[in-house]
């Protein structure tokens, strides 16, 4: 019979992933009930027959390229813990920054906050979470989107509404201080695709027409009739894509157009304020 120590190693040899250890781990203590600290404090513990069987089935699951989230059927993003599905992306460490920067930048009063292609709701539950007074709203064009980011307001016991349309379709004129987004941009052609955990994603979250740039330009387009004179547009993008994303939102003159880095030190976030 096979301890933990040597399950989670012997395993994590054969999940081809940047992360294969972390991803025994927290697959292991799934399929265990317990969590990831059980497995340093108990090394030596043995797996019963059935334990390991279950934790097999699992494991079978992530070598054919299945990500951990989607195993799992939950992600930690911020301070939440998020259900996911194949219906939306994987909430990103990166987008984090984007949160971040919306906090720095926006005063903690009472506005009107709009989280566009919202996904599992990560980024609208984030900053309620953090800003009780913000009125947020998410919208996404995906009804099982919407479905999903429903059930983690109300898991979180955070009251956010979330409804169904394309970007701000519906959205009365000049009645936002805050449009916040992390729409696709990716170029259809970009070999990422066809790798790792983004393989399990819906397109539809993750590629853009015109080289990615697409629907960041339609949402700071639209933004601009949604936002109040001095409101804040937020959005993620492309490592390489801060030069393209400035000069839209130059050209449609947005004032204090800049840039926001991550954490591994590429242009994530760019944002921009509704002149006039
Ligand atoms: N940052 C994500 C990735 O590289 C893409 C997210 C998006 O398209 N909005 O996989």
């Amino acid at each position: 019979m096979v301890t933990i120590a040597e399950t989670i190693t012997s395993a994590a040899a054969s999940i081809a992933s940047d992360t294969s250890r972390l991803d025994a781990e927290l697959l292991l203590a799934h399929s265990l009930g317990v969590d990831r600290s059980y497995l340093f404090t108990w090394p030596d513990k043995r797996l019963a027959v059935d334990q390991l069987a279950a934790f097999n089935a699992l494991l079978a699951r992530r070598m054919v390229g299945e990500p951990v989230a989607h195993i799992l059927g939950h992600q930690g993003f911020w301070s939440l813990q998020l259900a996911v599905n194949a219906s939306t992306l994987i909430p990103r460490p990166d987008t984090e920054v984007l949160v971040e920067t919306a906090l720095s930048l926006c005063p903690d009063v009472a506005l009107d906050v709009i989280d566009l292609g919202t996904g599992t709701g990560a980024i609208a539950l984030a900053l309620k979470a953090e800003r009780p007074l913000w009125r947020v709203v998410a919208s996404d064009a995906s009804l099982d989107a919407c479905r999903l980011a429903q059930r983690n307001a109300a898991d979180n016991g955070l009251d956010v509404a979330i409804f169904c349309a394309h970007w701000l379709q519906s959205v009365a004129d000049n009645s936002m201080d805050v449009v916040i987004s992390n729409p696709p941009y990716i170029d259809a052609a970009d070999p990422h695709l066809k790798q790792g955990d983004v393989r399990f994603e819906p397109l539809s979250a993750l590629v853009s027409e015109a080289a990615g740039t697409a629907d960041l330009r339609s949402i700071a387009e639209q933004s601009l009739r949604v936002l109040r004179r001095g409101g804040r547009l937020l959005v993620e993008h492309g490592y390489d894509q801060r030069e393209a994303v400035q000069q839209i939102l130059n050209t449609l003159g947005y004032d204090d157009v800049h840039s926001v880095q991550d954490y591994g030190g590429q242009w994530r976030v760019t944002t921009g304020l509704r002149g006039g």
